[in-house]
């Protein structure tokens, strides 16, 4: 009997060794990677980016705690954020070599592997909303341009005249890198949640990069590379030069690692973000949130704009 019982609580010991316990959500956001130091970022536009941040979070946050979806958070900060001119998505989104916006953005759900996206877009106010709309109303994952508009509209998405995208911090972004014959402007924003359900879902929305041409499109709105959901792992969203983010398969190669190499998020994070993309010299950064609910936010930046909550109370908003 004895013997039985001692059997018994190793095989128990052994069972849970594979097992932790799930926190009841979680939530990570990113406001993009690159060259985020004091030196570029004054005070004032600090304090700005930081109190978005914080209402994004709350708002996600708050959706979470009573019971809500991880999607619709994930759609809720973004929209927060799309509608902000601080980060490069929306309203803020950075201008195309011809003066133009073309924005990107996709979502997935975790619990269906279901995703959608759109590129190409430049009329409607919240193009994570329209990826929301060919995820849940179209057969399809990725739709371009004025299909992509139409489709959303017909559905309820907000359009707005192209003139609601101007800023002239971006404008004059864009007339300086013509001079200097450059293409970047990193600011992407991004969103990972995992609900009471223990459901993941992935966000993520750009204006792309300054000065891009040839109907250019990177990583944001290709599913596996800058944004991905899995429940049997995590939910990963990516912001940086999105030509090593797609051709790196970036949030796709953490689940694998995760699924297959049993590496943990933060590991899985790591070793995509510094050893892969850094030896490639890719620049960029991703945020994770596991299926149990822990997170990671890495990049080989300077910085990256990040902000965070979970249901054991963690809470933190960074700029530097
Ligand atoms: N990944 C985006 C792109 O390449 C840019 C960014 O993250 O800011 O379009």
């Amino acid at each position: 009997m004895k013997n039985f019982s001692v059997t018994f609580l190793f095989l128990l010991a052994f069972l849970g060794a594979g097992c932790q316990d799930r926190l009841e959500y979680s939530i990570v956001i990113h406001g993009g990677a690159g060259n985020i130091t004091p030196e570029y970022i004054s005070p004032e536009s600090a304090s700005a980016i930081e109190a978005k941040l914080s209402e994004a979070l709350d708002r996600g946050t708050r959706i979470l705690a009573s019971g809500g979806s991880s999607l619709d958070a994930v759609v809720d900060v973004i929209r927060i954020m799309e509608d902000s001119p601080l980060f490069n998505a929306g309203k803020g989104a950075v201008f195309n070599h011809a003066g133009k916006n073309e924005l990107d953005a996709s979502i997935m759900e975790g619990s269906t592997l279901n995703a959608g996206a759109v590129t190409g877009i430049g009329d409607i106010k919240n193009p994570i909303t329209a990826a929301r709309i060919v995820m849940e109303k179209s057969p399809h994952v990725l739709m371009m341009g004025a299909g992509a508009s139409g489709f959303a509209a017909r559905h309820g998405a907000e359009i707005v005249d192209s003139g609601y995208f101007f800023t002239e911090r971006r404008w004059n972004d864009l007339q300086k890198k013509i001079q200097k014959d450059t293409v970047e402007k990193y600011g992407t924003v991004g969103c990972v949640a995992l609900d009471r359900n223990g459901n993941l879902a992935a966000g993520t929305s750009t204006g792309g990069m300054t000065n891009k041409r040839f109907g250019r499109i990177g990583d944001s709105p290709i599913i596996g590379a800058g944004n991905y959901a899995n429940n049997n792992s995590c939910a990963v969203s990516a912001t940086g030069h999105g030509e090593f983010f797609i051709r790196y398969t970036v949030a796709h190669d953490i689940s694998a690692l995760m699924q297959y190499k049993k590496l943990t998020v933060v590991e899985a994070a790591r070793e995509v973000i510094h050893k892969k993309l850094g030896k490639a010299g890719g620049k960029g950064g991703v945020i994770c949130v596991d299926k149990y609910g822990n997170m990671a936010m890495e990049f080989n930046t300077a910085g990256m704009l990040r902000a965070w909550g979970n249901s054991k109370g963690d809470r933190g908003v960074r700029v530097f």
